[in-house]
């Protein structure tokens, strides 16, 4: 049995959407243009609850199938992002049910959302992961493969790519990951200015909970923070 009974969830809200408010006034920028997504993965539906009576909408999930579950068990419409490693095979649950897919690092991957968006009728909207660390143990596209991908997929009609995410590395002083987030946002003004057809990027999705003020301070517009507000996570 997991006891979550430590985790005081409307405190940590607050914590965490002042934090973010006072990573925007030092870098001049409006705590409206960034986003702060709720990562609920492993944590029950009554703790979801718990934040949305805290006024959060916005929740991150990294697996479809507990995406899908807790979906069916929560009526209130609410902002579903999936930021998990995605196998083509679970695309269908996954297209039509969130709001941005941040993980799409292959062009296998984005034709295969493309064609189950066509199905469905729809444009999703999707971000291109980057491993801008290089780290072996990480998914996402090499820095130097991002400017083929968007090439290659500039052509397909039913996504929609937004933006670059990325997972820095995990480190004990976030400073050290201030040069990823500045690269990555470089790497988003440098694609924006080749003027590709259909391509014109607006999101940012970098930091987590041990990095975002500086995410923010790098240009991040989105911010996946899951520890900060649900406590740690139990894998069994
Ligand atoms: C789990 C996860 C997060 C949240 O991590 P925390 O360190 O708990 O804030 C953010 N992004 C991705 C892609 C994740 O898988």
């Amino acid at each position: 049995m997991i006891m979550y009974d430590d985790v005081n969830i409307a405190e940590n809200i607050k914590n965490v959407q002042a934090r973010i408010k006072e990573a925007c006034l030092r870098s001049g920028r409006k705590p409206s243009d960034v986003t702060l997504i709720a990562v609920s993965k492993t944590k029950p539906v009554s703790m979801i609850r718990e934040c949305i009576e805290n006024g959060i909408t916005v929740f991150g999930e990294n697996k479809a199938q507990e995406l899908t579950s807790k979906l069916e068990q929560i009526e209130i419409p609410l902002d579903w992002h999936f930021i998990g490693h995605l196998q083509r095979n679970k695309v269908k649950y996954i297209v039509g049910n969130t709001k941005l897919i941040h993980s799409v690092d292959s062009v296998r991957l984005a034709e295969a959302i493309d064609s189950e968006a066509e199905k469905k009728n729809i444009t999703c909207d999707i971000l291109a992961e980057v491993n801008v660390a290089g780290e072996e143990s990480k998914f996402g596209l090499a820095k130097d493969e991002v400017y083929n991908f968007v090439s290659e997929i500039s052509g397909l009609k039913h996504i929609k790519l937004r933006g670059l995410m990325t997972i820095a590395p995990y480190v004990d002083n976030s400073e050290e990951n201030r040069l990823y987030f500045r690269f990555l946002r470089n790497l988003l003004i440098d694609i924006n200015n080749k003027n590709i057809d259909n391509i014109s990027m607006d999101i940012l999705s970098m930091g987590m909970t041990g990095d975002y003020e500086v995410a923010i301070e790098e240009g991040a517009t989105m911010v996946r923070v899951g520890t900060g507000i649900f406590g740690d996570r139990h894998y069994t």
